[in-house]
């Protein structure tokens, strides 16, 4: 029995342990067997996050929020949250290490996946030079050539970054316009290392044990031609991690987790981070269709560790008031 779960960690979900465990609820957090860290512990520099004017590495980053949260008493499992009921005043999580916690509040943190491009060949050559992670597969591919599929932030962050290895970078954007924030996009624009396919989208990956080219289309007339590349690394964005609760909680078209604000609290509330379920928050990337950076993933998760702070509070208030009019 714990006061407090908190499924995901990433900025959010330890952002949310430090202000539960400041606050003195010892909060559990599920931190994923293998995701541990979120995100971030999947990217090079992370330069935008206050207080780091020379950047950090996203996973020094986030050891230090694991350390952080740890100090004040939490308690971190590397554990799957695999089954939850979220209904009722008893909250369960179990996980795949089997493991039981119950809790009156349980704040979701769980974040988001990397998207695909939903072609067959993908799950053939996954890790066999189609990969969705520059910093974790780009070391393999050292003197070859590299696609880099995508028009955002994180296409032209993972572009730049495989230039270390690649004898050539080359960016498919499915438009003439690339969707990245401007120091972002004249990094990779500017950069002798990086070739654009502009109007292009892969519509097969050849190869049977490893990539050795793609179809590419084009997305005006609906010609095709062929490229020879070693790698396709996938950078188009994601979707958010809740098919966990998808039976018991109100989610939009999208699949995020629907909360109450802000600009303002759905009337019934007085919670930003409120789901459709009472002592049920979310926060990070999950909710967040918007913004998604790490920075304001970190400000929900402090928004949803404060949001169960008050539930806590009013739910005492309300016991003792019980006991007080027996
Ligand atoms: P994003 O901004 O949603 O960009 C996704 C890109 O992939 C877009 O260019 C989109 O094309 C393209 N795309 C989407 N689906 C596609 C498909 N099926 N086939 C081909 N192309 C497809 O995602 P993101 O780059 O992962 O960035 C997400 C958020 O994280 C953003 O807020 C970003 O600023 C932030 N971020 C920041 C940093 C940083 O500052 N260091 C680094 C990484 C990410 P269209 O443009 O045509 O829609």
């Amino acid at each position: 029995m714990a006061k407090v779960i908190i499924i995901g960690s990433g900025p959010a979900g330890y952002t949310a342990a430090i202000y539960a465990a400041r606050a003195g609820y010892e909060p559990v957090v599920i931190a994923g067997s293998v995701t541990a860290g979120g995100a971030l512990i999947n990217t090079t520099e992370v330069e935008n996050f206050p207080g780091f004017p020379d950047g950090i590495l996203g996973p020094e980053l986030m050891e230090r929020m694991a350390a952080q949260a740890t100090k004040f008493g939490a308690q971190v499992e590397f554990d799957d949250a695999t089954q939850v009921e979220l209904a009722g005043p008893a909250k369960r999580v179990l996980t795949g290490l089997g493991q039981e916690f119950v809790a009156p509040v349980v704040i979701i943190a769980t974040g988001s996946a990397a998207k695909g491009l939903d072609l067959e060949a993908e799950k053939r050559l996954g890790g066999r030079g189609v990969s969705y992670c520059a910093t974790c597969d780009g070391f393999f591919f050292r003197g070859k050539q590299i696609m880099v599929v995508g028009g955002g932030d994180s296409a032209m962050e993972e572009a730049v970054f495989l230039t270390k290895f690649a004898s050539k970078v080359t960016v498919v954007h499915r438009r003439g316009e690339l969707r990245a924030s401007r120091i972002m996009a004249e990094r990779a624009l500017g950069h002798p290392g990086i070739e654009f396919a502009w109007h292009s989208v892969i519509s097969d990956i050849h190869g049977d044990t490893a990539v050795t080219g793609v179809t590419l289309t084009d997305t005006r007339t609906g010609e095709t031609r062929q490229q020879a590349t070693d790698a396709v690394f996938v950078a188009i964005g994601h979707t958010p991690r809740s098919e966990l609760f998808k039976d018991q909680l109100e989610l939009d078209p999208a699949g995020y987790i629907v909360v109450h604000g802000p600009p303002a609290p759905r009337a019934g509330s007085n919670y930003f981070t409120a789901t459709s379920l009472p002592g049920v928050f979310a926060c990070g990337d999950v909710v967040d269709h918007t913004y998604r950076q790490a920075i304001t993933a970190a400000g929900s998760g402090a928004r949803a560790a404060i949001d169960a702070h008050n539930y806590l509070t009013e739910l005492e208030a309300e016991a003792a008031l019980a006991v007080a009019t027996v």
